[in-house]
């Protein structure tokens, strides 16, 4: 007995001390902004961007995985670690099976939000079908470790808090942060502190100045087919009215205003809700939406993009310093990405002579319909084209008795057939079509059943689907819109750029390593151990 034991004696001396995880993980998805943007703006960045991309580990190559590149898929994969084929988030809107209505994809009319009225805007995680890291970590530490997600868009709030966490953002209709009755059962006195002092009312009659000298902005200012929307204009100085045609928050929310407000609120979260405060990580989850809105106006190549992420990566360096400042030097890792990157204005590339084109959702649906009620002498069979999904309606196809495969297989042949389409496939055919194009392994990942569209559809390379007569859009699985940079910093992260293609799935597994939690269940991504310096 005295034998045995002596080893086991000598072998607990010997563990050295634990080294902790981390106190506070801090997460930002910057909606919108592709490696292309970043790597063209990196030298030019003098804040946060530039303190990850010289101290962290650096991933100028993070491909999404999935097809349909927006914002509520884009999320839910990096919250998630797997992507739409299993956390279910498959767009941001979608055709309902029972009503035939679209809707937002975490939309319930019966989860109302808090001090906001009822709209059709997401309000609810529940129809997020994997576990998010912030369900882990709240789990894994048996509700002591706290996760707070702050955004301009409750879609992408929403998807980064999962169930467990809180969910906080920026409400366009009333310039206030709201949640919703899933997360809290009144607004606590912090927040309705922070939108009783009307912060936003405070970028409202200022206008978008450019931050630094003209001469420091690639390219021009005004270009034609950059959008006039919200009374913003095309050039700067952009006026942000009062009186807005819409709604003036709206108008603020494409500006970089947008960007300050999330900063403020997330800085206010991490004191109030006392994040990074002792041993238990916590995780502080934030997204800039405004990004995203002013690519959409004005394009990726813009001045509006490039003044936005210089005034980014300014209140970055702030973010990550109040962070440091909660938790303590040496106490706080980041994780930086993108939800998803952006094609560029389709007429600029037609311009620069790349076969850029603008493809209208509405005249596919027009022109198929026809073809189908040709075909099968049934009117309204199509719902609609969302993103790359086209949904047919299934009420129809079984009131009148038709063949479901039928009249799916006819609809991807006549997508087909035309001139701007790569590939549409049926879903029934999507587990066993021969992959001639290698976009089967994106579709299937993009494609959750019950929940996407009858037909999947993906345009050639350079053509946008877009109604508008302006401005940009994503959505595709090309490199433009599915390759982001991801950057990561702090302690356990050895610096360094690794030029290997990851991917945004591997961000969940590996911050739930350093934080000790465990993997989300779903998770398909893995660690990023070639950045990972983790001691006993
Ligand atoms: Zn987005």
């Amino acid at each position: 007995m005295r034998l045995a034991a002596l080893p086991l004696v000598a072998t607990l001396f010997a563990i050295p001390a634990h080294a902790r995880p981390p106190r506070l993980a801090v997460v930002v998805a910057v909606d919108s902004m592709g490696s292309d943007v970043f790597q063209r703006m990196l030298p030019r960045f003098r804040g946060g961007f530039r303190t990850l991309a010289e101290q962290g580990a650096y991933f100028p190559d993070a491909r999404y995985e999935h097809a349909e590149t927006v914002t509520s898929a884009g999320h839910a994969t990096l919250s998630t670690g797997t992507s739409p084929w299993r956390h279910g988030i498959t767009s941001n809107k979608l055709y309902d099976r029972a009503s035939g209505k679209r809707v937002t994809v975490m939309w319930d009319p019966a989860v109302p939000l808090l001090d906001a009225p009822a709209g059709k805007d997401d309000t609810t995680p529940a129809r997020i079908e994997a576990e998010t890291l912030a369900d882990r970590l709240v789990t894994a530490t048996q509700g002591r470790g706290k996760a707070v997600a702050v955004s301009g868009k409750s879609r992408a709030a929403l998807a980064l808090a999962g169930r467990l966490g809180e969910a906080w953002w920026f409400h366009e209709g009333t310039g206030r942060f709201v949640t919703s009755a899933w997360y809290r059962k009144e607004t606590p006195a912090w927040v309705q502190a922070f939108n009783d002092a009307a912060p936003a009312d405070r970028g409202l009659g200022k206008p978008w100045t450019l931050s630094a000298p003209p001469a420091e902005y690639a390219g021009l200012d005004d270009r034609p087919y950059e959008s006039d929307g919200w009374g913003l204009g095309r050039t700067f100085p952009h006026p942000v009215s009062r009186l807005a045609e819409g709604n003036a928050y709206t108008a603020l929310a494409c500006t970089p205003a947008s960007s300050e407000l999330v900063t403020d609120f997330a800085v206010r979260a991490l004191s109030e809700a006392k994040l990074g405060k002792d041993d238990v990580p916590d995780l502080l989850l934030v997204s800039y939406s405004g990004v995203d809105r002013a690519y959409h106006l004005y394009g990726p190549y813009s001045w509006e993009m490039q003044d936005h992420l210089l005034r980014l990566d300014a209140l970055l360096a702030g973010l990550f310093a109040a962070a440091e400042k909660a938790a303590g030097k040496g106490n706080v890792v980041v994780a930086l990405t993108a939800d998803h990157g952006g094609a560029a204005i389709p007429e600029e590339w037609a311009e620069a002579g790349l076969p850029g084109v603008r493809v209208s959702p509405a005249t596919y649906e027009r022109g198929l319909s026809q073809a189908l009620e040709a075909t099968f002498g049934a009117p309204g069979l199509v719902l609609g084209l969302e993103e790359l999904d086209l949904f047919l309606d299934r009420r129809v196809i079984s009131a009148r008795g038709l063949d479901a495969v039928a009249v799916r297989r006819a609809a991807a042949a006549w997508l087909n057939a035309q001139p701007d389409v790569q590939l549409a496939v049926a879903e029934d055919d999507l587990p066993t079509a021969p992959d001639t194009q290698g976009l089967f392994p994106a579709l299937r990942k993009t494609h959750f059943p019950g929940r996407s569209g009858d037909v999947l559809v993906v345009l050639k390379p350079w053509r946008v689907l877009d109604d508008q007569a302006s401005g940009a859009s994503h959505g595709s699985p090309w490199l433009y819109d599915a390759q982001v940079p991801l950057l990561l910093w702090g302690p356990g992260i050895t610096p360094g750029i690794h030029p290997e293609t990851v991917h945004p799935t591997d961000v969940a597994p590996t911050l739930s390593t350093l934080l000790e939690v465990g993997a989300p269940a779903s998770a398909e991504g893995h660690p990023l151990s070639q950045a990972l310096r983790l001691r006993r």
